[in-house]
């Protein structure tokens, strides 16, 4: 998939305005916003045809007085240090708004990973580890999946890192389940954003039978959530790819698109179901707007045009600066990534208790426990942006920032 960039200097701009609000100085503020340490690493590799390739790979450790550094690792050609120092700081503030004990990083190789055989990325990724193997850990830094690696990647991982130190399944979630992965954790991203939709229609006193979702992107995230939300009542109307928009205003049957999409690889023509192009899926009217695709997908350019009467921010950073003041003008409240999009790191939180614990759950437990832990946030939130009569963008990044510094005080520096 195309690569998500959410704006550094947005995410700047919400920062601080919530150490304004809160009181705190600018020191404060620009310890918030940098990161405590940047790894920046050259990886050789020989390519199967023999030839030397080298490739840049970035580990950004944003802030650990919550708890190790964890984030994702990201392969992908628009890779750069700018965007992993964007996402590292989300997670941050994502670990803290959720009340996990984790702190925020990322990774990320700039690479085409369609363009490499699995060899290959298999080379790379041990000798990425190779590179930082002593500035990551169970008790340091805790990578995961995220655009362009997977459950794979994370064996690799897992195995590089034991080959080193000691074969210790708590340095990396979001592993094959043979190796410690957690049951649950595929869907949790999906299943967490129906949860938070969930527990914003209880706050607003709505019911979601007969209620209407359109989501961008059909992968991990997009996927599961249409699945969750079509269990909780929810009539799915419209999904899109990189390549088009399936649209139905009686509903989707989610599971023949989805079997339609694994046959082609994309969506096609269906009775009954208009095909439009990957775009229009932002403009149909609908109650929930899911964009669970890209960074900046809602912008000044189109967010005039969007007819639904939530946004719910699946992917990171899907509305731009200037989306986030139309929308807010056009009084369509938006619930943010950091809250919407949190039960894949609540998830791998869990993966990480159950490696320490050496301790397996079953899946009922973990969906409870990401329930209960998701919508104690959601509650949060939306009773602090009520109260302070503030957005709900706003509210999340007052709770996470108070509870970083409240740790960062603690620390004595
Ligand atoms: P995937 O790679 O599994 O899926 C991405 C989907 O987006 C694909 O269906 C892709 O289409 C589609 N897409 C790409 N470009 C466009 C476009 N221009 N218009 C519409 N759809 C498009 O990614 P994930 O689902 O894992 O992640 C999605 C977002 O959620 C990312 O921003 C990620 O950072 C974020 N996220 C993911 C988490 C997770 O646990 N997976 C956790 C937290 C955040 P196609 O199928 O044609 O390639």
């Amino acid at each position: 998939m195309s690569t998500s960039t959410p704006s550094r200097s947005a995410f700047e701009r919400t920062l601080k305005g919530a150490c304004d609000r809160l009181g705190y100085s600018d020191a404060m503020f620009r310890l918030l916003a940098s990161a405590a340490r940047e790894i920046k690493v050259d990886i050789p590799i020989l390519r199967d045809n023999g030839e030397l390739a080298v490739f840049t790979g970035y580990r950004v450790q944003h802030q650990n007085a919550r708890g190790p550094y964890k984030g994702g690792l990201r392969y992908h050609s628009s890779v750069d240090i700018d965007e992993v120092r964007g996402l590292a700081s989300l997670m941050t503030l994502k670990t803290a708004l959720v009340d996990i004990p984790l702190g925020g990083g990322k990774g990320g190789i700039e690479c085409n990973p369609r363009e490499l055989s699995p060899r290959e990325l298999e080379r790379l990724t041990r000798k990425f580890v190779q590179r930082i193997h002593r500035e990551i850990g169970p008790e340091t830094d805790i990578m995961a999946p995220d655009v362009g690696t997977n459950a794979q990647t994370m064996g690799w991982i897992y195995s590089e890192y034991g080959a080193i130190h000691a074969l210790q399944p708590a340095v990396v979630t979001g592993k094959p389940l043979s190796l410690g992965g957690s049951p649950g954790r595929d869907k949790a991203t999906g299943y967490g954003v129906a949860l938070t939709i969930q527990a914003y229609a209880a706050h607003t006193k709505t019911k979601l039978e007969h209620k209407t979702a359109a989501i961008q992107g059909f992968g991990n995230v997009g996927h599961h959530a249409a699945l969750c939300l079509k269990e909780m009542g929810v009539k799915i109307v419209a999904v899109s790819d990189s390549r088009g928009t399936i649209h139905c205003k009686d509903g989707i049957d989610i599971d023949r698109v989805m079997a339609k999409k694994k046959e082609f690889g994309r969506f096609d023509e269906m009775p009954g179901y208009e095909l439009k192009e990957p775009a229009a899926v932002l403009e149909l009217p609908c109650d929930y707007l899911i964009p669970a695709a890209l960074g900046d997908a809602i912008h000044a350019g189109n967010a005039h045009k969007v007819k639904a009467a939530v946004i719910v921010e699946g992917a990171n950073g899907p509305c731009t600066l200037d989306a986030d003041r139309i929308l807010g003008e056009r009084k369509i409240p938006i619930i943010p990534d950091i809250l919407a999009n949190a039960g894949g790191v609540i998830v791998s939180y869990f993966e990480w208790v159950q490696n320490l614990q050496r301790h397996g759950w079953d899946l009922e437990k973990v969906d409870a426990e990401l329930a209960r832990t998701l919508k104690k946030a959601a509650h949060a939130v939306f009773e602090h942006a009520e109260d302070q009569k503030i957005s709900l963008r706003e509210a999340c990044y007052d709770i996470s920032v108070m509870r970083v510094k409240e740790a960062l005080d603690a620390t004595g520096f």
